[in-house]
């Protein structure tokens, strides 16, 4: 009997894991359905977009509508699936040109839900230049209204899709001002490194103001607890929810965040579905904790073991740290794993070493500042987390760091790994062994 699968969701965490189911299961019927207009898109890349870095909104897709097709899946765009009926294996779909709804059964259904931008229930936010940037569609909507140029751009939130965006406007020639209620930006970094980004942003020319509470919207304004902030278009960088309504509507157990809960082989609380990506939670390498993590690195990871599991073969996601990287303006920066306070907060005793060195030999003439922290725990020496800061070629090397978590390592470990070195890339100590070696001093 072939069997059916349905996928919902055109991106990573749904198409991404179809190849992996097929490859145990080589007849499987596949259906797609994805609300807006674009497959298998890569979202990471709209800041570049926007910013001019890159040409089309084309460029920005990994696999059309048409190459799915091409490969036997049967990919139907504009259609939103508006309701799961468990019981029946059945899914409610919306065609959203002819307005017509179907029922299309399945014998597994792979979620890949994807994410929504927060959005506070504040007056004037459903105006049309209040903008969230997520999917293609919103880029697309984005660019629309921003058209060749656009003078007064307010950034509201300061993640790194926020510092992303505050960047691609000025790259734009927009006058930028990014606004943040917490009194740091890159609320996943340690604040004194969190200081170190709002430089690079003011030093790129984003006007940015900390601390500041964003009370509503009116044409033309952003109103804070300081007063208007003049905006010809305004973007949502507050973070990102999980889009999970649908799943637990149907039924489906949701957990932190209402991210929709998943077992390590990515199986949802109901028999033959499966959840991937931003719609779901992950488990937490180091502190053991369920987490809602949106990043694409998870979501092609998950995909594939939810695919292998639907075609037959058992596989597992061991989980994340977190690992996350960014360019804002010229400085590099990049996290992984615990930050000082959720280390604390997860009950560890910590070992925490800052050293300031340079991305390659100091006698280079374009060797660069970088500034690496690295998280231990006392005793024990076991590497918990890392965060780095600097210029080109800085930020990779929280690579090495998250390695070194995933294996259990300890500083003394990291200090003893064979790493590679000549002057154009580092000096004799890598950055990252420079800061194991001043953790195993205070350990
Ligand atoms: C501006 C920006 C920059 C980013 N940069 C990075 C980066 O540098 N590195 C990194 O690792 N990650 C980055 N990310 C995050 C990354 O893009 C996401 O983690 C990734 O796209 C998640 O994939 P997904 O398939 O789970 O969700 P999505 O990419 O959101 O895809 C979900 C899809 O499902 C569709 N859909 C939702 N509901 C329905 C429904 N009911 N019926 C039909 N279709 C539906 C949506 O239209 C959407 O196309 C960035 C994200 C953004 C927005």
């Amino acid at each position: 009997v072939v069997e059916r699968l349905v996928v919902v969701g055109g991106d990573a965490g749904g198409m991404g894991a179809i190849s992996a189911a097929r490859k145990g299961k080589p007849d499987l019927e596949v259906v797609a359905f994805e609300r807006g207009s674009w497959t298998s898109y890569s979202a990471c890349g709209i800041p570049y977009l926007v910013g001019g870095e890159v040409d089309a909104i084309d460029d920005l897709v990994a696999r059309s509508p048409e190459e799915h097709r091409r490969a036997g899946i049967d990919v139907r765009l504009r259609h939103e699936v508006t309701a799961i009926d468990l019981e029946r294996g059945e899914v409610e779909v919306r065609d959203l040109d002819s307005d017509v709804t179907t029922r299309e059964g399945y014998d597994h259904l792979m979620l890949g839900l994807g994410g929504v931008p927060v959005r506070p229930d504040l007056p004037g936010i459903d105006l049309p230049f209040v903008h969230g940037v997520q999917t293609l569609d919103d880029a697309a909507a984005l660019l629309e209204q921003a058209g060749p140029r656009t003078d007064r751009v307010v950034v509201v939130g300061g993640g790194y899709i926020g510092l992303e965006m505050a960047e691609a406007f000025v790259r734009r020639g927009s006058a930028v001002v990014l606004v943040e209620r917490s009194d740091q930006v890159m609320a996943t970094f340690d604040p004194d490194l969190a200081v170190m980004v709002a430089e690079a942003l003011r030093r790129f020319g984003v006007e940015v103001r900390l601390g500041c509470d964003v009370t509503g919207f009116e044409e033309g304004a952003v109103l804070t607890v300081d007063g208007p902030i003049p905006a010809d278009l305004v973007v949502l960088g507050i973070g990102v929810a999980p889009n999970s309504a649908l799943a637990g509507a149907a039924g489906l157990d949701l957990g932190v965040k209402d991210a929709i809960r998943v077992d390590a082989r990515q199986a949802t609380s109901a028999e033959r579905v499966w959840a991937a990506g931003d719609c779901c939670e992950s488990r937490h390498l180091v502190s053991g904790a369920p987490v809602h993590i949106a990043l694409g690195t998870v979501a092609n990871k998950q995909a594939k073991v939810a695919g292998r599991n639907i075609g037959g073969v058992h596989a597992e996601f061991p989980g994340v740290l977190g690992t996350a990287i960014s360019r804002i303006c010229s400085t590099e920066v990049a996290r992984t794993g615990l930050g000082s306070a959720e280390a604390r907060e997860a009950g560890f005793d910590l070992a925490v070493a800052t050293v300031e060195t340079t991305t390659r030999a100091r006698y280079l003439p374009d060797t660069a500042p970088m500034t690496v922290r690295l998280i231990a725990e006392c005793g024990t020496g076991r590497v918990l987390g890392a965060q780095i800061i600097g210029g080109p070629g800085a930020a990779k090397r929280i690579d090495t760091c998250a390695a070194a978590i995933t294996a259990g390592m300890t500083a003394q470990d990291v200090v003893d790994l064979d790493l590679a070195y000549a002057p154009p890339f580092s000096g004799v100590w890598d950055p990252v062994q420079v800061a194991a070696r001043e953790v195993l001093k205070v350990v």
